[in-house]
């Protein structure tokens, strides 16, 4: 995956026509943290696990992005998702650089209490790089408020009252309305503003999702509540369809007592492998990375994909889907929805007043709508796809923030 976001971050960097020195010093992480985590687990045995965290980019504020506890997190996907959100961050124009992390656990296999233990240890050994003006971590793929609550009072034990410390927190405990859904609401705005440009309509598009977590049920629901048709659905366990789509809030209601799509009623059961090649209007990859890949793109048969994941094409399949015409709105905008909301908790807590959820929800409407305007603007003029366009607009906010910083002998054009 790092080798995919490096490559996507050179098509762009090529469309700036920027040197090897300053390429250099934007792909390369500014600060990389590898931990040893050990605790006693439920039963005595000890149980031992790696963290980490990529500190990617600061040049335009704190370093921002999620912790995700899965076994295969290490020290390249976590420096690939944290250059990922170096560029997010700066296409939607939050105040924020890039960082990603967690720990190599499947939260399956552990307690709550294990869960917990192991979640503190980290904070005690990550304690000196985070905090609410260097580092602030949210929730990423098997990490969720509770899992935010647990670090914010761990770091408030060694640093003092510190809310602010990671987003993603609920409600009751210093979280913003809106941030539970605000990464699915946002592949609904950039669907919506992706098939405007096509002349058409959520109220006329069948939709079909992998992923049915954080990211896509919400999307799924939104997109239904605006009149799309969801009509395939496929997650870790399995897969359900009906062509005249699914009841959203019964399926929602499924996964929260069954943890899977697979086996709802209400629908037919397919293998959840097929997802991508299902007839549908619109794609929305909500999973895991490398979901569209060299052998299955032929079959892709959606006109618009919207990548509510993090690297859910690989380049091989990103060339052929442009070449085909099949417009893709990438992950960095895609799925911004959730940063750009966690800059709106951040903030509410740096100055402690809540926002009512009208406002939270009209601001993220607004800055998605000029970040996919933005996007596709220089896709127009300069003739690229999407992708590269946003990662050229994020490379520019970036590079212009860090050549700002210091006076330099010779100019460096950032257009
Ligand atoms: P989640 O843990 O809530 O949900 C993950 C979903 O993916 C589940 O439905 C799971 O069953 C499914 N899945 C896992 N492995 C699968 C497989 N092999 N095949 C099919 N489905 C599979 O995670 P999430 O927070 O919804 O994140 C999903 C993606 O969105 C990740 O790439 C994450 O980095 C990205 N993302 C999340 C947020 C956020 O705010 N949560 C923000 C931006 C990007």
């Amino acid at each position: 995956m790092l080798e995919a976001c490096h490559r996507y971050f050179h098509d762009a960097a090529s469309v700036l026509g920027l040197s090897d020195d300053v390429r250099e010093i934007l792909v390369t992480p500014k600060r990389v943290v590898k931990v040893e985590l050990v605790v006693e687990g439920d039963d005595g045995r000890l149980l031992h696990h790696q963290g980490f965290r990529v500190q990617h980019n600061d040049a335009r504020g704190p370093f921002k992005g999620g912790l995700r506890y899965h076994p295969s997190m290490d020290e390249d996907h976590a420096a690939a998702l944290a250059n990922l959100m170096t560029w997010k961050t700066a296409v939607v124009d939050v105040p924020f650089g890039g960082a990603k992390g967690g720990i190599d656990c499947d939260p399956a296999d552990l307690s709550r209490t294990e869960l917990d233990a192991l979640t503190r240890a980290f904070v005690d050994q990550m304690k000196e790089v985070i905090g609410p003006t260097l580092d602030i971590p949210a929730p990423d793929v098997n990490t969720n408020g509770e899992v935010m609550a647990w670090i914010m009072d761990q770091y408030s034990r060694h640093e003092g009252f510190s809310p602010g410390v990671v987003t993603g927190k609920p409600v009751h405990l210093f979280g913003s309305l809106g941030r539970d859904e605000a990464t699915g609401r946002g592949v609904m705005y950039t669907a919506r503003e992706a098939l405007t440009s096509m002349g058409r309509a959520l109220s006329d598009v069948t939709v079909a999702l992998q992923g049915f977590g954080n990211v896509g049920s919400h999307a799924a629901r939104l997109m239904a509540e605006q009149g799309a048709t969801i009509v395939a659905v496929a997650d870790h366990g399995g897969g359900v369809s009906k062509a005249d789509g699914l009841d959203v809030t019964a399926l929602v209601a499924w996964v929260a007592e069954h943890r899977t799509v697979a086996g709802f009623p209400g629908g037919d059961a397919f293998d959840g492998q097929g997802i991508m090649a299902w007839d549908c209007d619109v794609l929305v990859p909500a999973a895991l990375e490398d979901s569209i890949h060299a052998d299955n793109v032929g079959d892709v048969k959606a006109s618009l994909i919207v990548e509510g994941a993090n690297a859910p094409t690989t380049p091989e399949a990103s060339a052929v889907l442009h070449k085909r015409g099949v417009l893709v709105v990438p992950d960095i905008l895609a799925n911004a929805g959730g940063v750009t909301v966690s800059y709106f908790e951040w903030a509410q807590n740096i100055q402690q007043f809540r926002w009512e959820l009208v406002r939270v929800v009209t601001e993220l409407e607004k800055t998605m709508v000029r970040a996919y305007a933005d996007v596709a603007t220089i896709a127009q003029e300069k003739q690229i796809d999407m992708r590269t366009a946003a990662f050229v607009l994020g490379i520019k906010r970036v590079g212009q923030a860090a050549l700002s910083r210091r006076a330099l002998k010779r100019q460096i054009s950032m257009d």
